[in-house]
């Protein structure tokens, strides 16, 4: 039994065979190792990449992924990856820090292990003059909230194949038939979604953050206004009188927030508005029961149908 370890190890070296020379032994049956920054990007890869791969993301499902502390177990987490997927438009701009402390040549910038997946995205909200960042508006390349966005998935996918495929290019039919299959449940689950928004199509919606513009525009839904003055500035008390009087004016009935939002506020400018303030999954994860890319969608669907019955 023991002589035959040796046989089994060299066959399966067969399975995957690395496309970066020189930077890892491909030794056995190796899985690629993908790290993404955020949690909608693992549940993609991993539709993706299927037995092939083991992802991990850096940021949770509940936190605000234009803030991640970067500590020291991020970096140890990209110290052995193969793969870096980012969101980019500068989302996780800290990426970079947790990249420059991880010692790892695989996923420094313009490496070929390092992926801007935002590639190919029609960008909303793209600043007409150049935002100055000093001011402290966190999306100056316009809004980089587009992952949840079942319509984009395609795009966002068709992206980490090519990204895999560079990696183990003997593998691309897999990538690509795990993504197809992934596409035809998207497809299945996006006409149920659009049956259910379809008469709510012109309803206008107050946010707490501008997270949800791809969604909304997605579903033909109008975001009217944002709780914060700014994306990433705090609001401000003159700021909120004039959102609440709006909101009374034009019979405004949900803010949408985020598990990491100032849910007290978001629950006093409803209260005194007339609305209520309803929790989605700013990402995978975000909430209980949106453990996988379609279920975010679904809860995010659903509770926000439900709100505005
Ligand atoms: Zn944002």
């Amino acid at each position: 039994m023991r002589r035959a370890i040796p046989l089994l190890l060299a066959a399966l070296s067969l399975v995957v065979s690395c496309g970066f020379p020189g930077v890892r032994t491909a030794s056995a049956a190796d899985k690629i190792r993908v790290v993404t920054t955020i949690p909608d990007l693992k549940a993609l890869a991993e539709e993706v990449g299927g037995k092939l791969v083991d992802v991990e993301a850096l940021a949770r499902g509940n936190q605000n992924a234009h803030e991640l502390e970067v500590r020291p177990s991020l970096m140890l987490k990209l110290r052995r990856a193969d793969i870096l997927i980012e969101n980019g438009l500068e989302l996780d701009s800290w990426a970079e820090v947790a990249v420059q402390g991880a010692n790892n040549p695989n996923i420094v910038r313009g490496a070929p292990g390092r992926v801007d997946v935002s590639r190919g995205i029609q960008v909303l909200e793209a600043p007409s003059i150049r935002v100055d960042r000093s001011m402290g508006d966190v999306h100056p390349m316009g809004n980089p909230h587009y992952s949840l966005d079942p319509g984009l998935a395609a795009t966002v996918t068709q992206n980490i194949v090519e990204a895999f495929a560079r990696f183990a290019p003997d593998r691309r039919a897999e990538f690509e038939r795990n993504r197809q299959a992934f596409l035809s449940r998207l497809d299945e689950a996006m006409a149920r979604w659009t049956r259910t928004m379809e008469p709510l199509k012109g309803a206008k919606v107050v946010v707490y953050h501008p997270q949800w513009i791809y969604l909304l525009t997605r579903f033909g839904l109008s975001q009217a206004a944002t709780l914060e003055d700014r994306p990433g500035i705090p609001a401000s008390p003159a700021h909120l009188t004039r959102v609440i009087r709006q909101m009374r004016d034009e019979r405004i009935k949900v803010i949408i927030v985020e598990p990491w939002n100032d849910l007290k506020l978001a629950d006093r400018v409803a209260d005194e508005a007339g609305a209520k303030a309803v929790v989605l999954a700013g990402m995978v994860g975000g909430v209980k029961g949106a453990d996988s890319y379609i279920a975010a969608i679904d809860h995010n669907v659903n509770a926000l149908a439900q709100a505005l019955r």
